[in-house]
């Protein structure tokens, strides 16, 4: 084989690889961004119920404080009943502490909701925060397997480009442009076999004298359809 398409052929799996360690390393900001995301809105769901437990404690605190202000004057008017003199005024007496025991009734009942509600709300929360602790740890072993790969394939970046410049410095000037101008064009693919008098490059045919000398690999041949650089492999 022509040694400069030998190296060519190296030279495009080097490229190969590069561009996918380094697409690789690209996406990563998108695919944290990927889990980041659905965490956000589960630690914000979790916070907006945390909100809601503290809302309805609130509610059943200032509830039980009425209650205690209403017993208090209850008990405060009994103390007091003795000091009853008529007829008529022990009838308002008595009218006055049935609204204040149907007052009772109806803010024991509204304690007795709240305390359920909290009960749910808590029982929410501690799913929620079961899930979002689920998720972090997820996550946090997701990004540290993530982290590992990049510095792998850093460190395998490094070694490829010395690879690429070994393989550059064999080639000409001119077979070198035409090669990048090919790579920068063609998504990346600027050297690829010819099967069965077909460019693997474009899918399109190559004509058959041309493939009887492409068999040979002496020169630099490209497609006469997508220009790219073909070399001919047995099967
Ligand atoms: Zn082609």
């Amino acid at each position: 084989m022509n040694d400069h398409l030998k190296h060519l052929i190296a030279l495009q799996d080097t490229d190969s690889q590069i561009l996918f360690k380094k697409r690789f390393i690209e996406k990563v900001p998108k695919r944290i961004h990927e889990v980041d995301e659905p965490l956000k809105k589960a630690q914000y769901e979790l916070e907006a119920i945390r909100q809601k437990s503290k809302y309805i404690a609130k509610k059943r605190k200032e509830q039980e404080a009425y209650l205690e202000d209403i017993l208090a004057k209850v008990e405060k008017m009994k103390s007091r009943v003795s000091e009853i003199k008529t007829n008529k005024e022990y009838q308002a007496y008595l009218k006055e502490i049935e609204v204040f025991q149907h007052e009772i009734s109806e803010v024991e009942e509204n304690i007795l909701v709240l305390m359920e509600e909290l009960d749910d709300s808590v029982q929410r929360e501690k799913e929620k925060e079961n899930i979002v602790n689920r998720e972090v740890e997820k996550i946090n072993r997701f990004k540290k397997e993530l982290d590992a790969e990049v510095h792998l394939h850093k460190e395998e970046l490094a070694v490829l480009q010395e690879k690429r410049q070994e393989h550059i410095s064999v080639l000409d000037g001119d077979t070198y442009n035409i090669y990048m101008t090919l790579i920068d064009t063609k998504q990346g693919v600027a050297v690829t076999r010819a099967r069965d008098e077909i460019c693997q490059g474009c899918n399109m045919h190559v004509p058959p004298q041309l493939f009887v000398e492409l068999k040979k690999n002496k020169d630099i041949i490209q497609c006469p359809q997508c220009s790219r650089i073909l070399y001919y492999a047995e099967e």
